[in-house]
């Protein structure tokens, strides 16, 4: 990055004087022109005979010269203008592909930790209950574990297949009414089976969608599994759906350390995840936002990162109601 900076930044210097040089180099042309002009005229129009027919052709003379200044400064500062624009795209759309192929490495990095833990996990699980006779509660404990990290592994290769037919635009949503009230409690009570006593709710009956009840679908378990990963264990995650005129509200509500104002807005772009490699202590891949802004977007919601008092954060989702249910 530094080494293109310096050579983008070397490039743009020596165009920049090089255009400065033909520049001048040009003017002093014209002088020289306009001078030879001036000895021509003389040598063929006598001044003292003719001095009114003399003089129109000397301002003939330096209009053409003023002209030729105001053409050539005209056409370098256009020139100019279009290098620097040329130039600062290039470095944006530079930058930004650095920028994006490092949170693509760190999401291979991370992706394949993701992938091969719960694989991991659940062989040794089998492992376990193949070779050694265990009472019946060590083996339920071993076989809620393993379901654990294969739901996660299915969340994962969800999120995955889902974020590659978005970007690819091969994703085409459906639309069709649903009771999202219903879509809710059945997350929750599905997550809350996952982690038990984990979860409040106040959900009210009777919102109605019109939508892609997958891509919606995705975007309740992205919300509901951020906020028990970013929450410690001993405090609940709470979730709320109210209508509010012709609009449904889903808030997510968590009592973790929060998100910094700088990143509220970050933490939608895809791969990206708040701090750095040595300072995260959960794991996850930086999809899950991206698809649940894709997801809002794409049924012309909006949604907003709030602070949560005294800690933590809140989600808060707004979707427009089935007019005919509202
Ligand atoms: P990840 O796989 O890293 O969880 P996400 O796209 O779901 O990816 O989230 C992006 C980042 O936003 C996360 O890495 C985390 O730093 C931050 N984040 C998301 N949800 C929460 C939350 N409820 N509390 C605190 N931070 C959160």
């Amino acid at each position: 990055m530094r080494f293109f900076t310096s050579v983008h930044l070397i490039l743009l210097a020596y165009i920049v004087v090089a255009l400065a040089f033909w520049e001048l180099r040009l003017q002093e042309q014209s002088g020289h022109i306009y001078a030879q002009e001036v000895i021509t005229l003389k040598s063929q129009v006598d001044s003292t005979r003719f001095p009114y027919e003399y003089h129109q052709h000397m301002v003939a003379l330096k209009t053409n010269l003023d002209k030729r200044t105001i053409q050539y400064v005209a056409e370098g500062s256009t020139f100019l203008i279009v290098i620097i624009i040329g130039a600062v795209i290039v470095y944006g759309s530079f930058r930004r592909s650095i920028v994006l192929s490092r949170q693509q490495n760190n999401f291979m990095l991370s992706v394949t930790h993701e992938l091969k833990s719960p694989i991991a996990a659940i062989k040794l699980n089998l492992q376990t209950l193949e070779k050694h006779k265990l009472d019946e509660s060590k083996k339920m404990q071993l076989v809620d574990r393993s379901v654990k990290e294969a739901n996660r592994l299915n969340d994962l290769c969800n999120n995955i297949l889902f974020a590659s037919q978005i970007d690819s635009r091969q994703y085409k949503a459906t639309r069709e009414l649903f009771s999202l009230s219903e879509m809710a409690e059945d997350t929750v009570a599905e997550y809350a089976a996952r982690y038990p006593q984990r979860f409040e709710e106040d959900i009210s009956t009777g919102c109605y969608v019109s939508g892609d009840k997958v891509m919606l679908q995705i975007m309740l378990s992205n919300l509901l599994e951020n906020a028990i990963k970013y929450t410690p264990a001993d405090k609940p995650v709470t979730i709320a759906l109210r209508k509010d005129g012709y609009t449904a509200t889903l808030r997510v509500v968590d009592l973790g350390a929060g998100i910094p104002d700088g990143e509220k807005k970050k933490i939608f772009n895809k791969f990206y995840r708040v701090g750095n490699e040595e300072s995260r202590k959960a794991k996850g891949t930086g999809l899950g936002l991206y698809l649940v802004h894709k997801v809002v977007k794409q049924h012309k919601g909006q949604i907003v990162v709030k602070d949560n008092e005294p800690s933590g954060a809140i989600f808060e989702i707004t979707l427009p109601l089935e007019a005919a249910k509202a």
